[in-house]
C-alpha cells in the first residue's frame, strides 16, 4: 500500500491505547517503517548508468524491512524509548504487522506483478507469503481505506484535540485542531 496509507494506520493503531506524544510517533513509525527498504531507489537511480550499478531497490525492497526479523527489531526498540515500554512495544509489533497484511492484500504493480513478503529472511527461503487476489496499489480498496483512515483522523483530531501534526510540531497541530473546532463547533468533553 501507499506510504500515506500505512502511515494512517499506523497512527490509528497508535490511538488505540492511553499513549504520550512520543509514544505515539514510535507506534505510527513503525506502521511505515517496512518501507525504509524502498530508500534503495535512490541508490539504485544514480549508479544505474555506472560501470556497477547498484540493484539496492530490485534486491532489498519489501524484503530487508518486511519481515520477522526487522519487526522484532523496531519492536524492541520502541520497548527501549518508551515509557510504558511493554504496551509500545507489542502496539509497535502491531502496527508493523498491520503494515505487511497491507502489502500482502493490496500492493500489486502497475504490471500486474504480485508483492511477496519473505517473512523469515534471511534465515529461511520458506514463509515467503503471497495472495493471488492482491489487489493494485491504486485499486479502490486502497483509496476507501485511505479515505476512510483520514476521515477518522480527522475526526480524533477534533474530537481528542491532537493529529500525526503533532509528530512534526505541537504548533502547527494546535492550528490544525483549532481550525477544525472552529469549522465543526467544539466537541463535547474538550
Ligand atoms: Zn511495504
Amino acid at each position: 500500500m501507499s506510504p500515506i496509507t500505512h502511515f494512517l494506520a499506523g497512527w490509528v493503531t497508535a490511538n488505540t491505547a492511553s499513549l504520550n506524544r512520543h509514544e505515539r510517533a514510535i507506534v505510527t513509525i513503525a506502521g511505515i517503517a517496512p518501507d525504509v527498504d524502498g530508500l534503495g531507489i535512490i541508490a539504485e537511480l544514480a549508479t544505474r548508468d555506472s560501470a556497477h550499478p547498484l540493484l539496492w531497490w530490485t534486491d532489498y525492497h519489501h524484503v530487508f524491512g518486511h519481515n520477522l526479523l526487522f519487526g522484532v527489531a523496531f519492536a524492541a526498540v520502541a520497548w527501549a524509548l518508551a515509557a510504558r515500554r511493554w504496551r509500545v512495544a507489542a502496539l509497535a509489533f502491531a502496527s508493523f504487522h498491520l503494515h505487511l497484511l497491507g502489502d500482502l492484500v493490496g500492493a500489486r504493480g502497475p504490471d500486474g506483478y504480485i508483492w511477496t513478503i519473505p517473512y523469515l529472511w534471511p534465515f529461511s527461503a520458506a514463509g515467503v507469503w503471497s495472495w493471488p487476489g492482491q489487489w493494485k496499489l491504486n485499486a479502490w480498496p486502497n483509496l476507501l481505506l485511505t479515505a476512510l483512515l483520514l476521515a477518522w483522523t480527522f475526526y480524533r483530531a477534533w474530537r481528542r484535540g491532537c493529529s500525526p501534526l503533532e509528530m512534526f510540531s505541537a504548533r502547527m497541530d494546535g492550528v490544525f485542531v483549532s481550525a477544525l473546532r472552529q469549522r465543526f463547533g467544539k466537541p463535547p468533553t474538550a
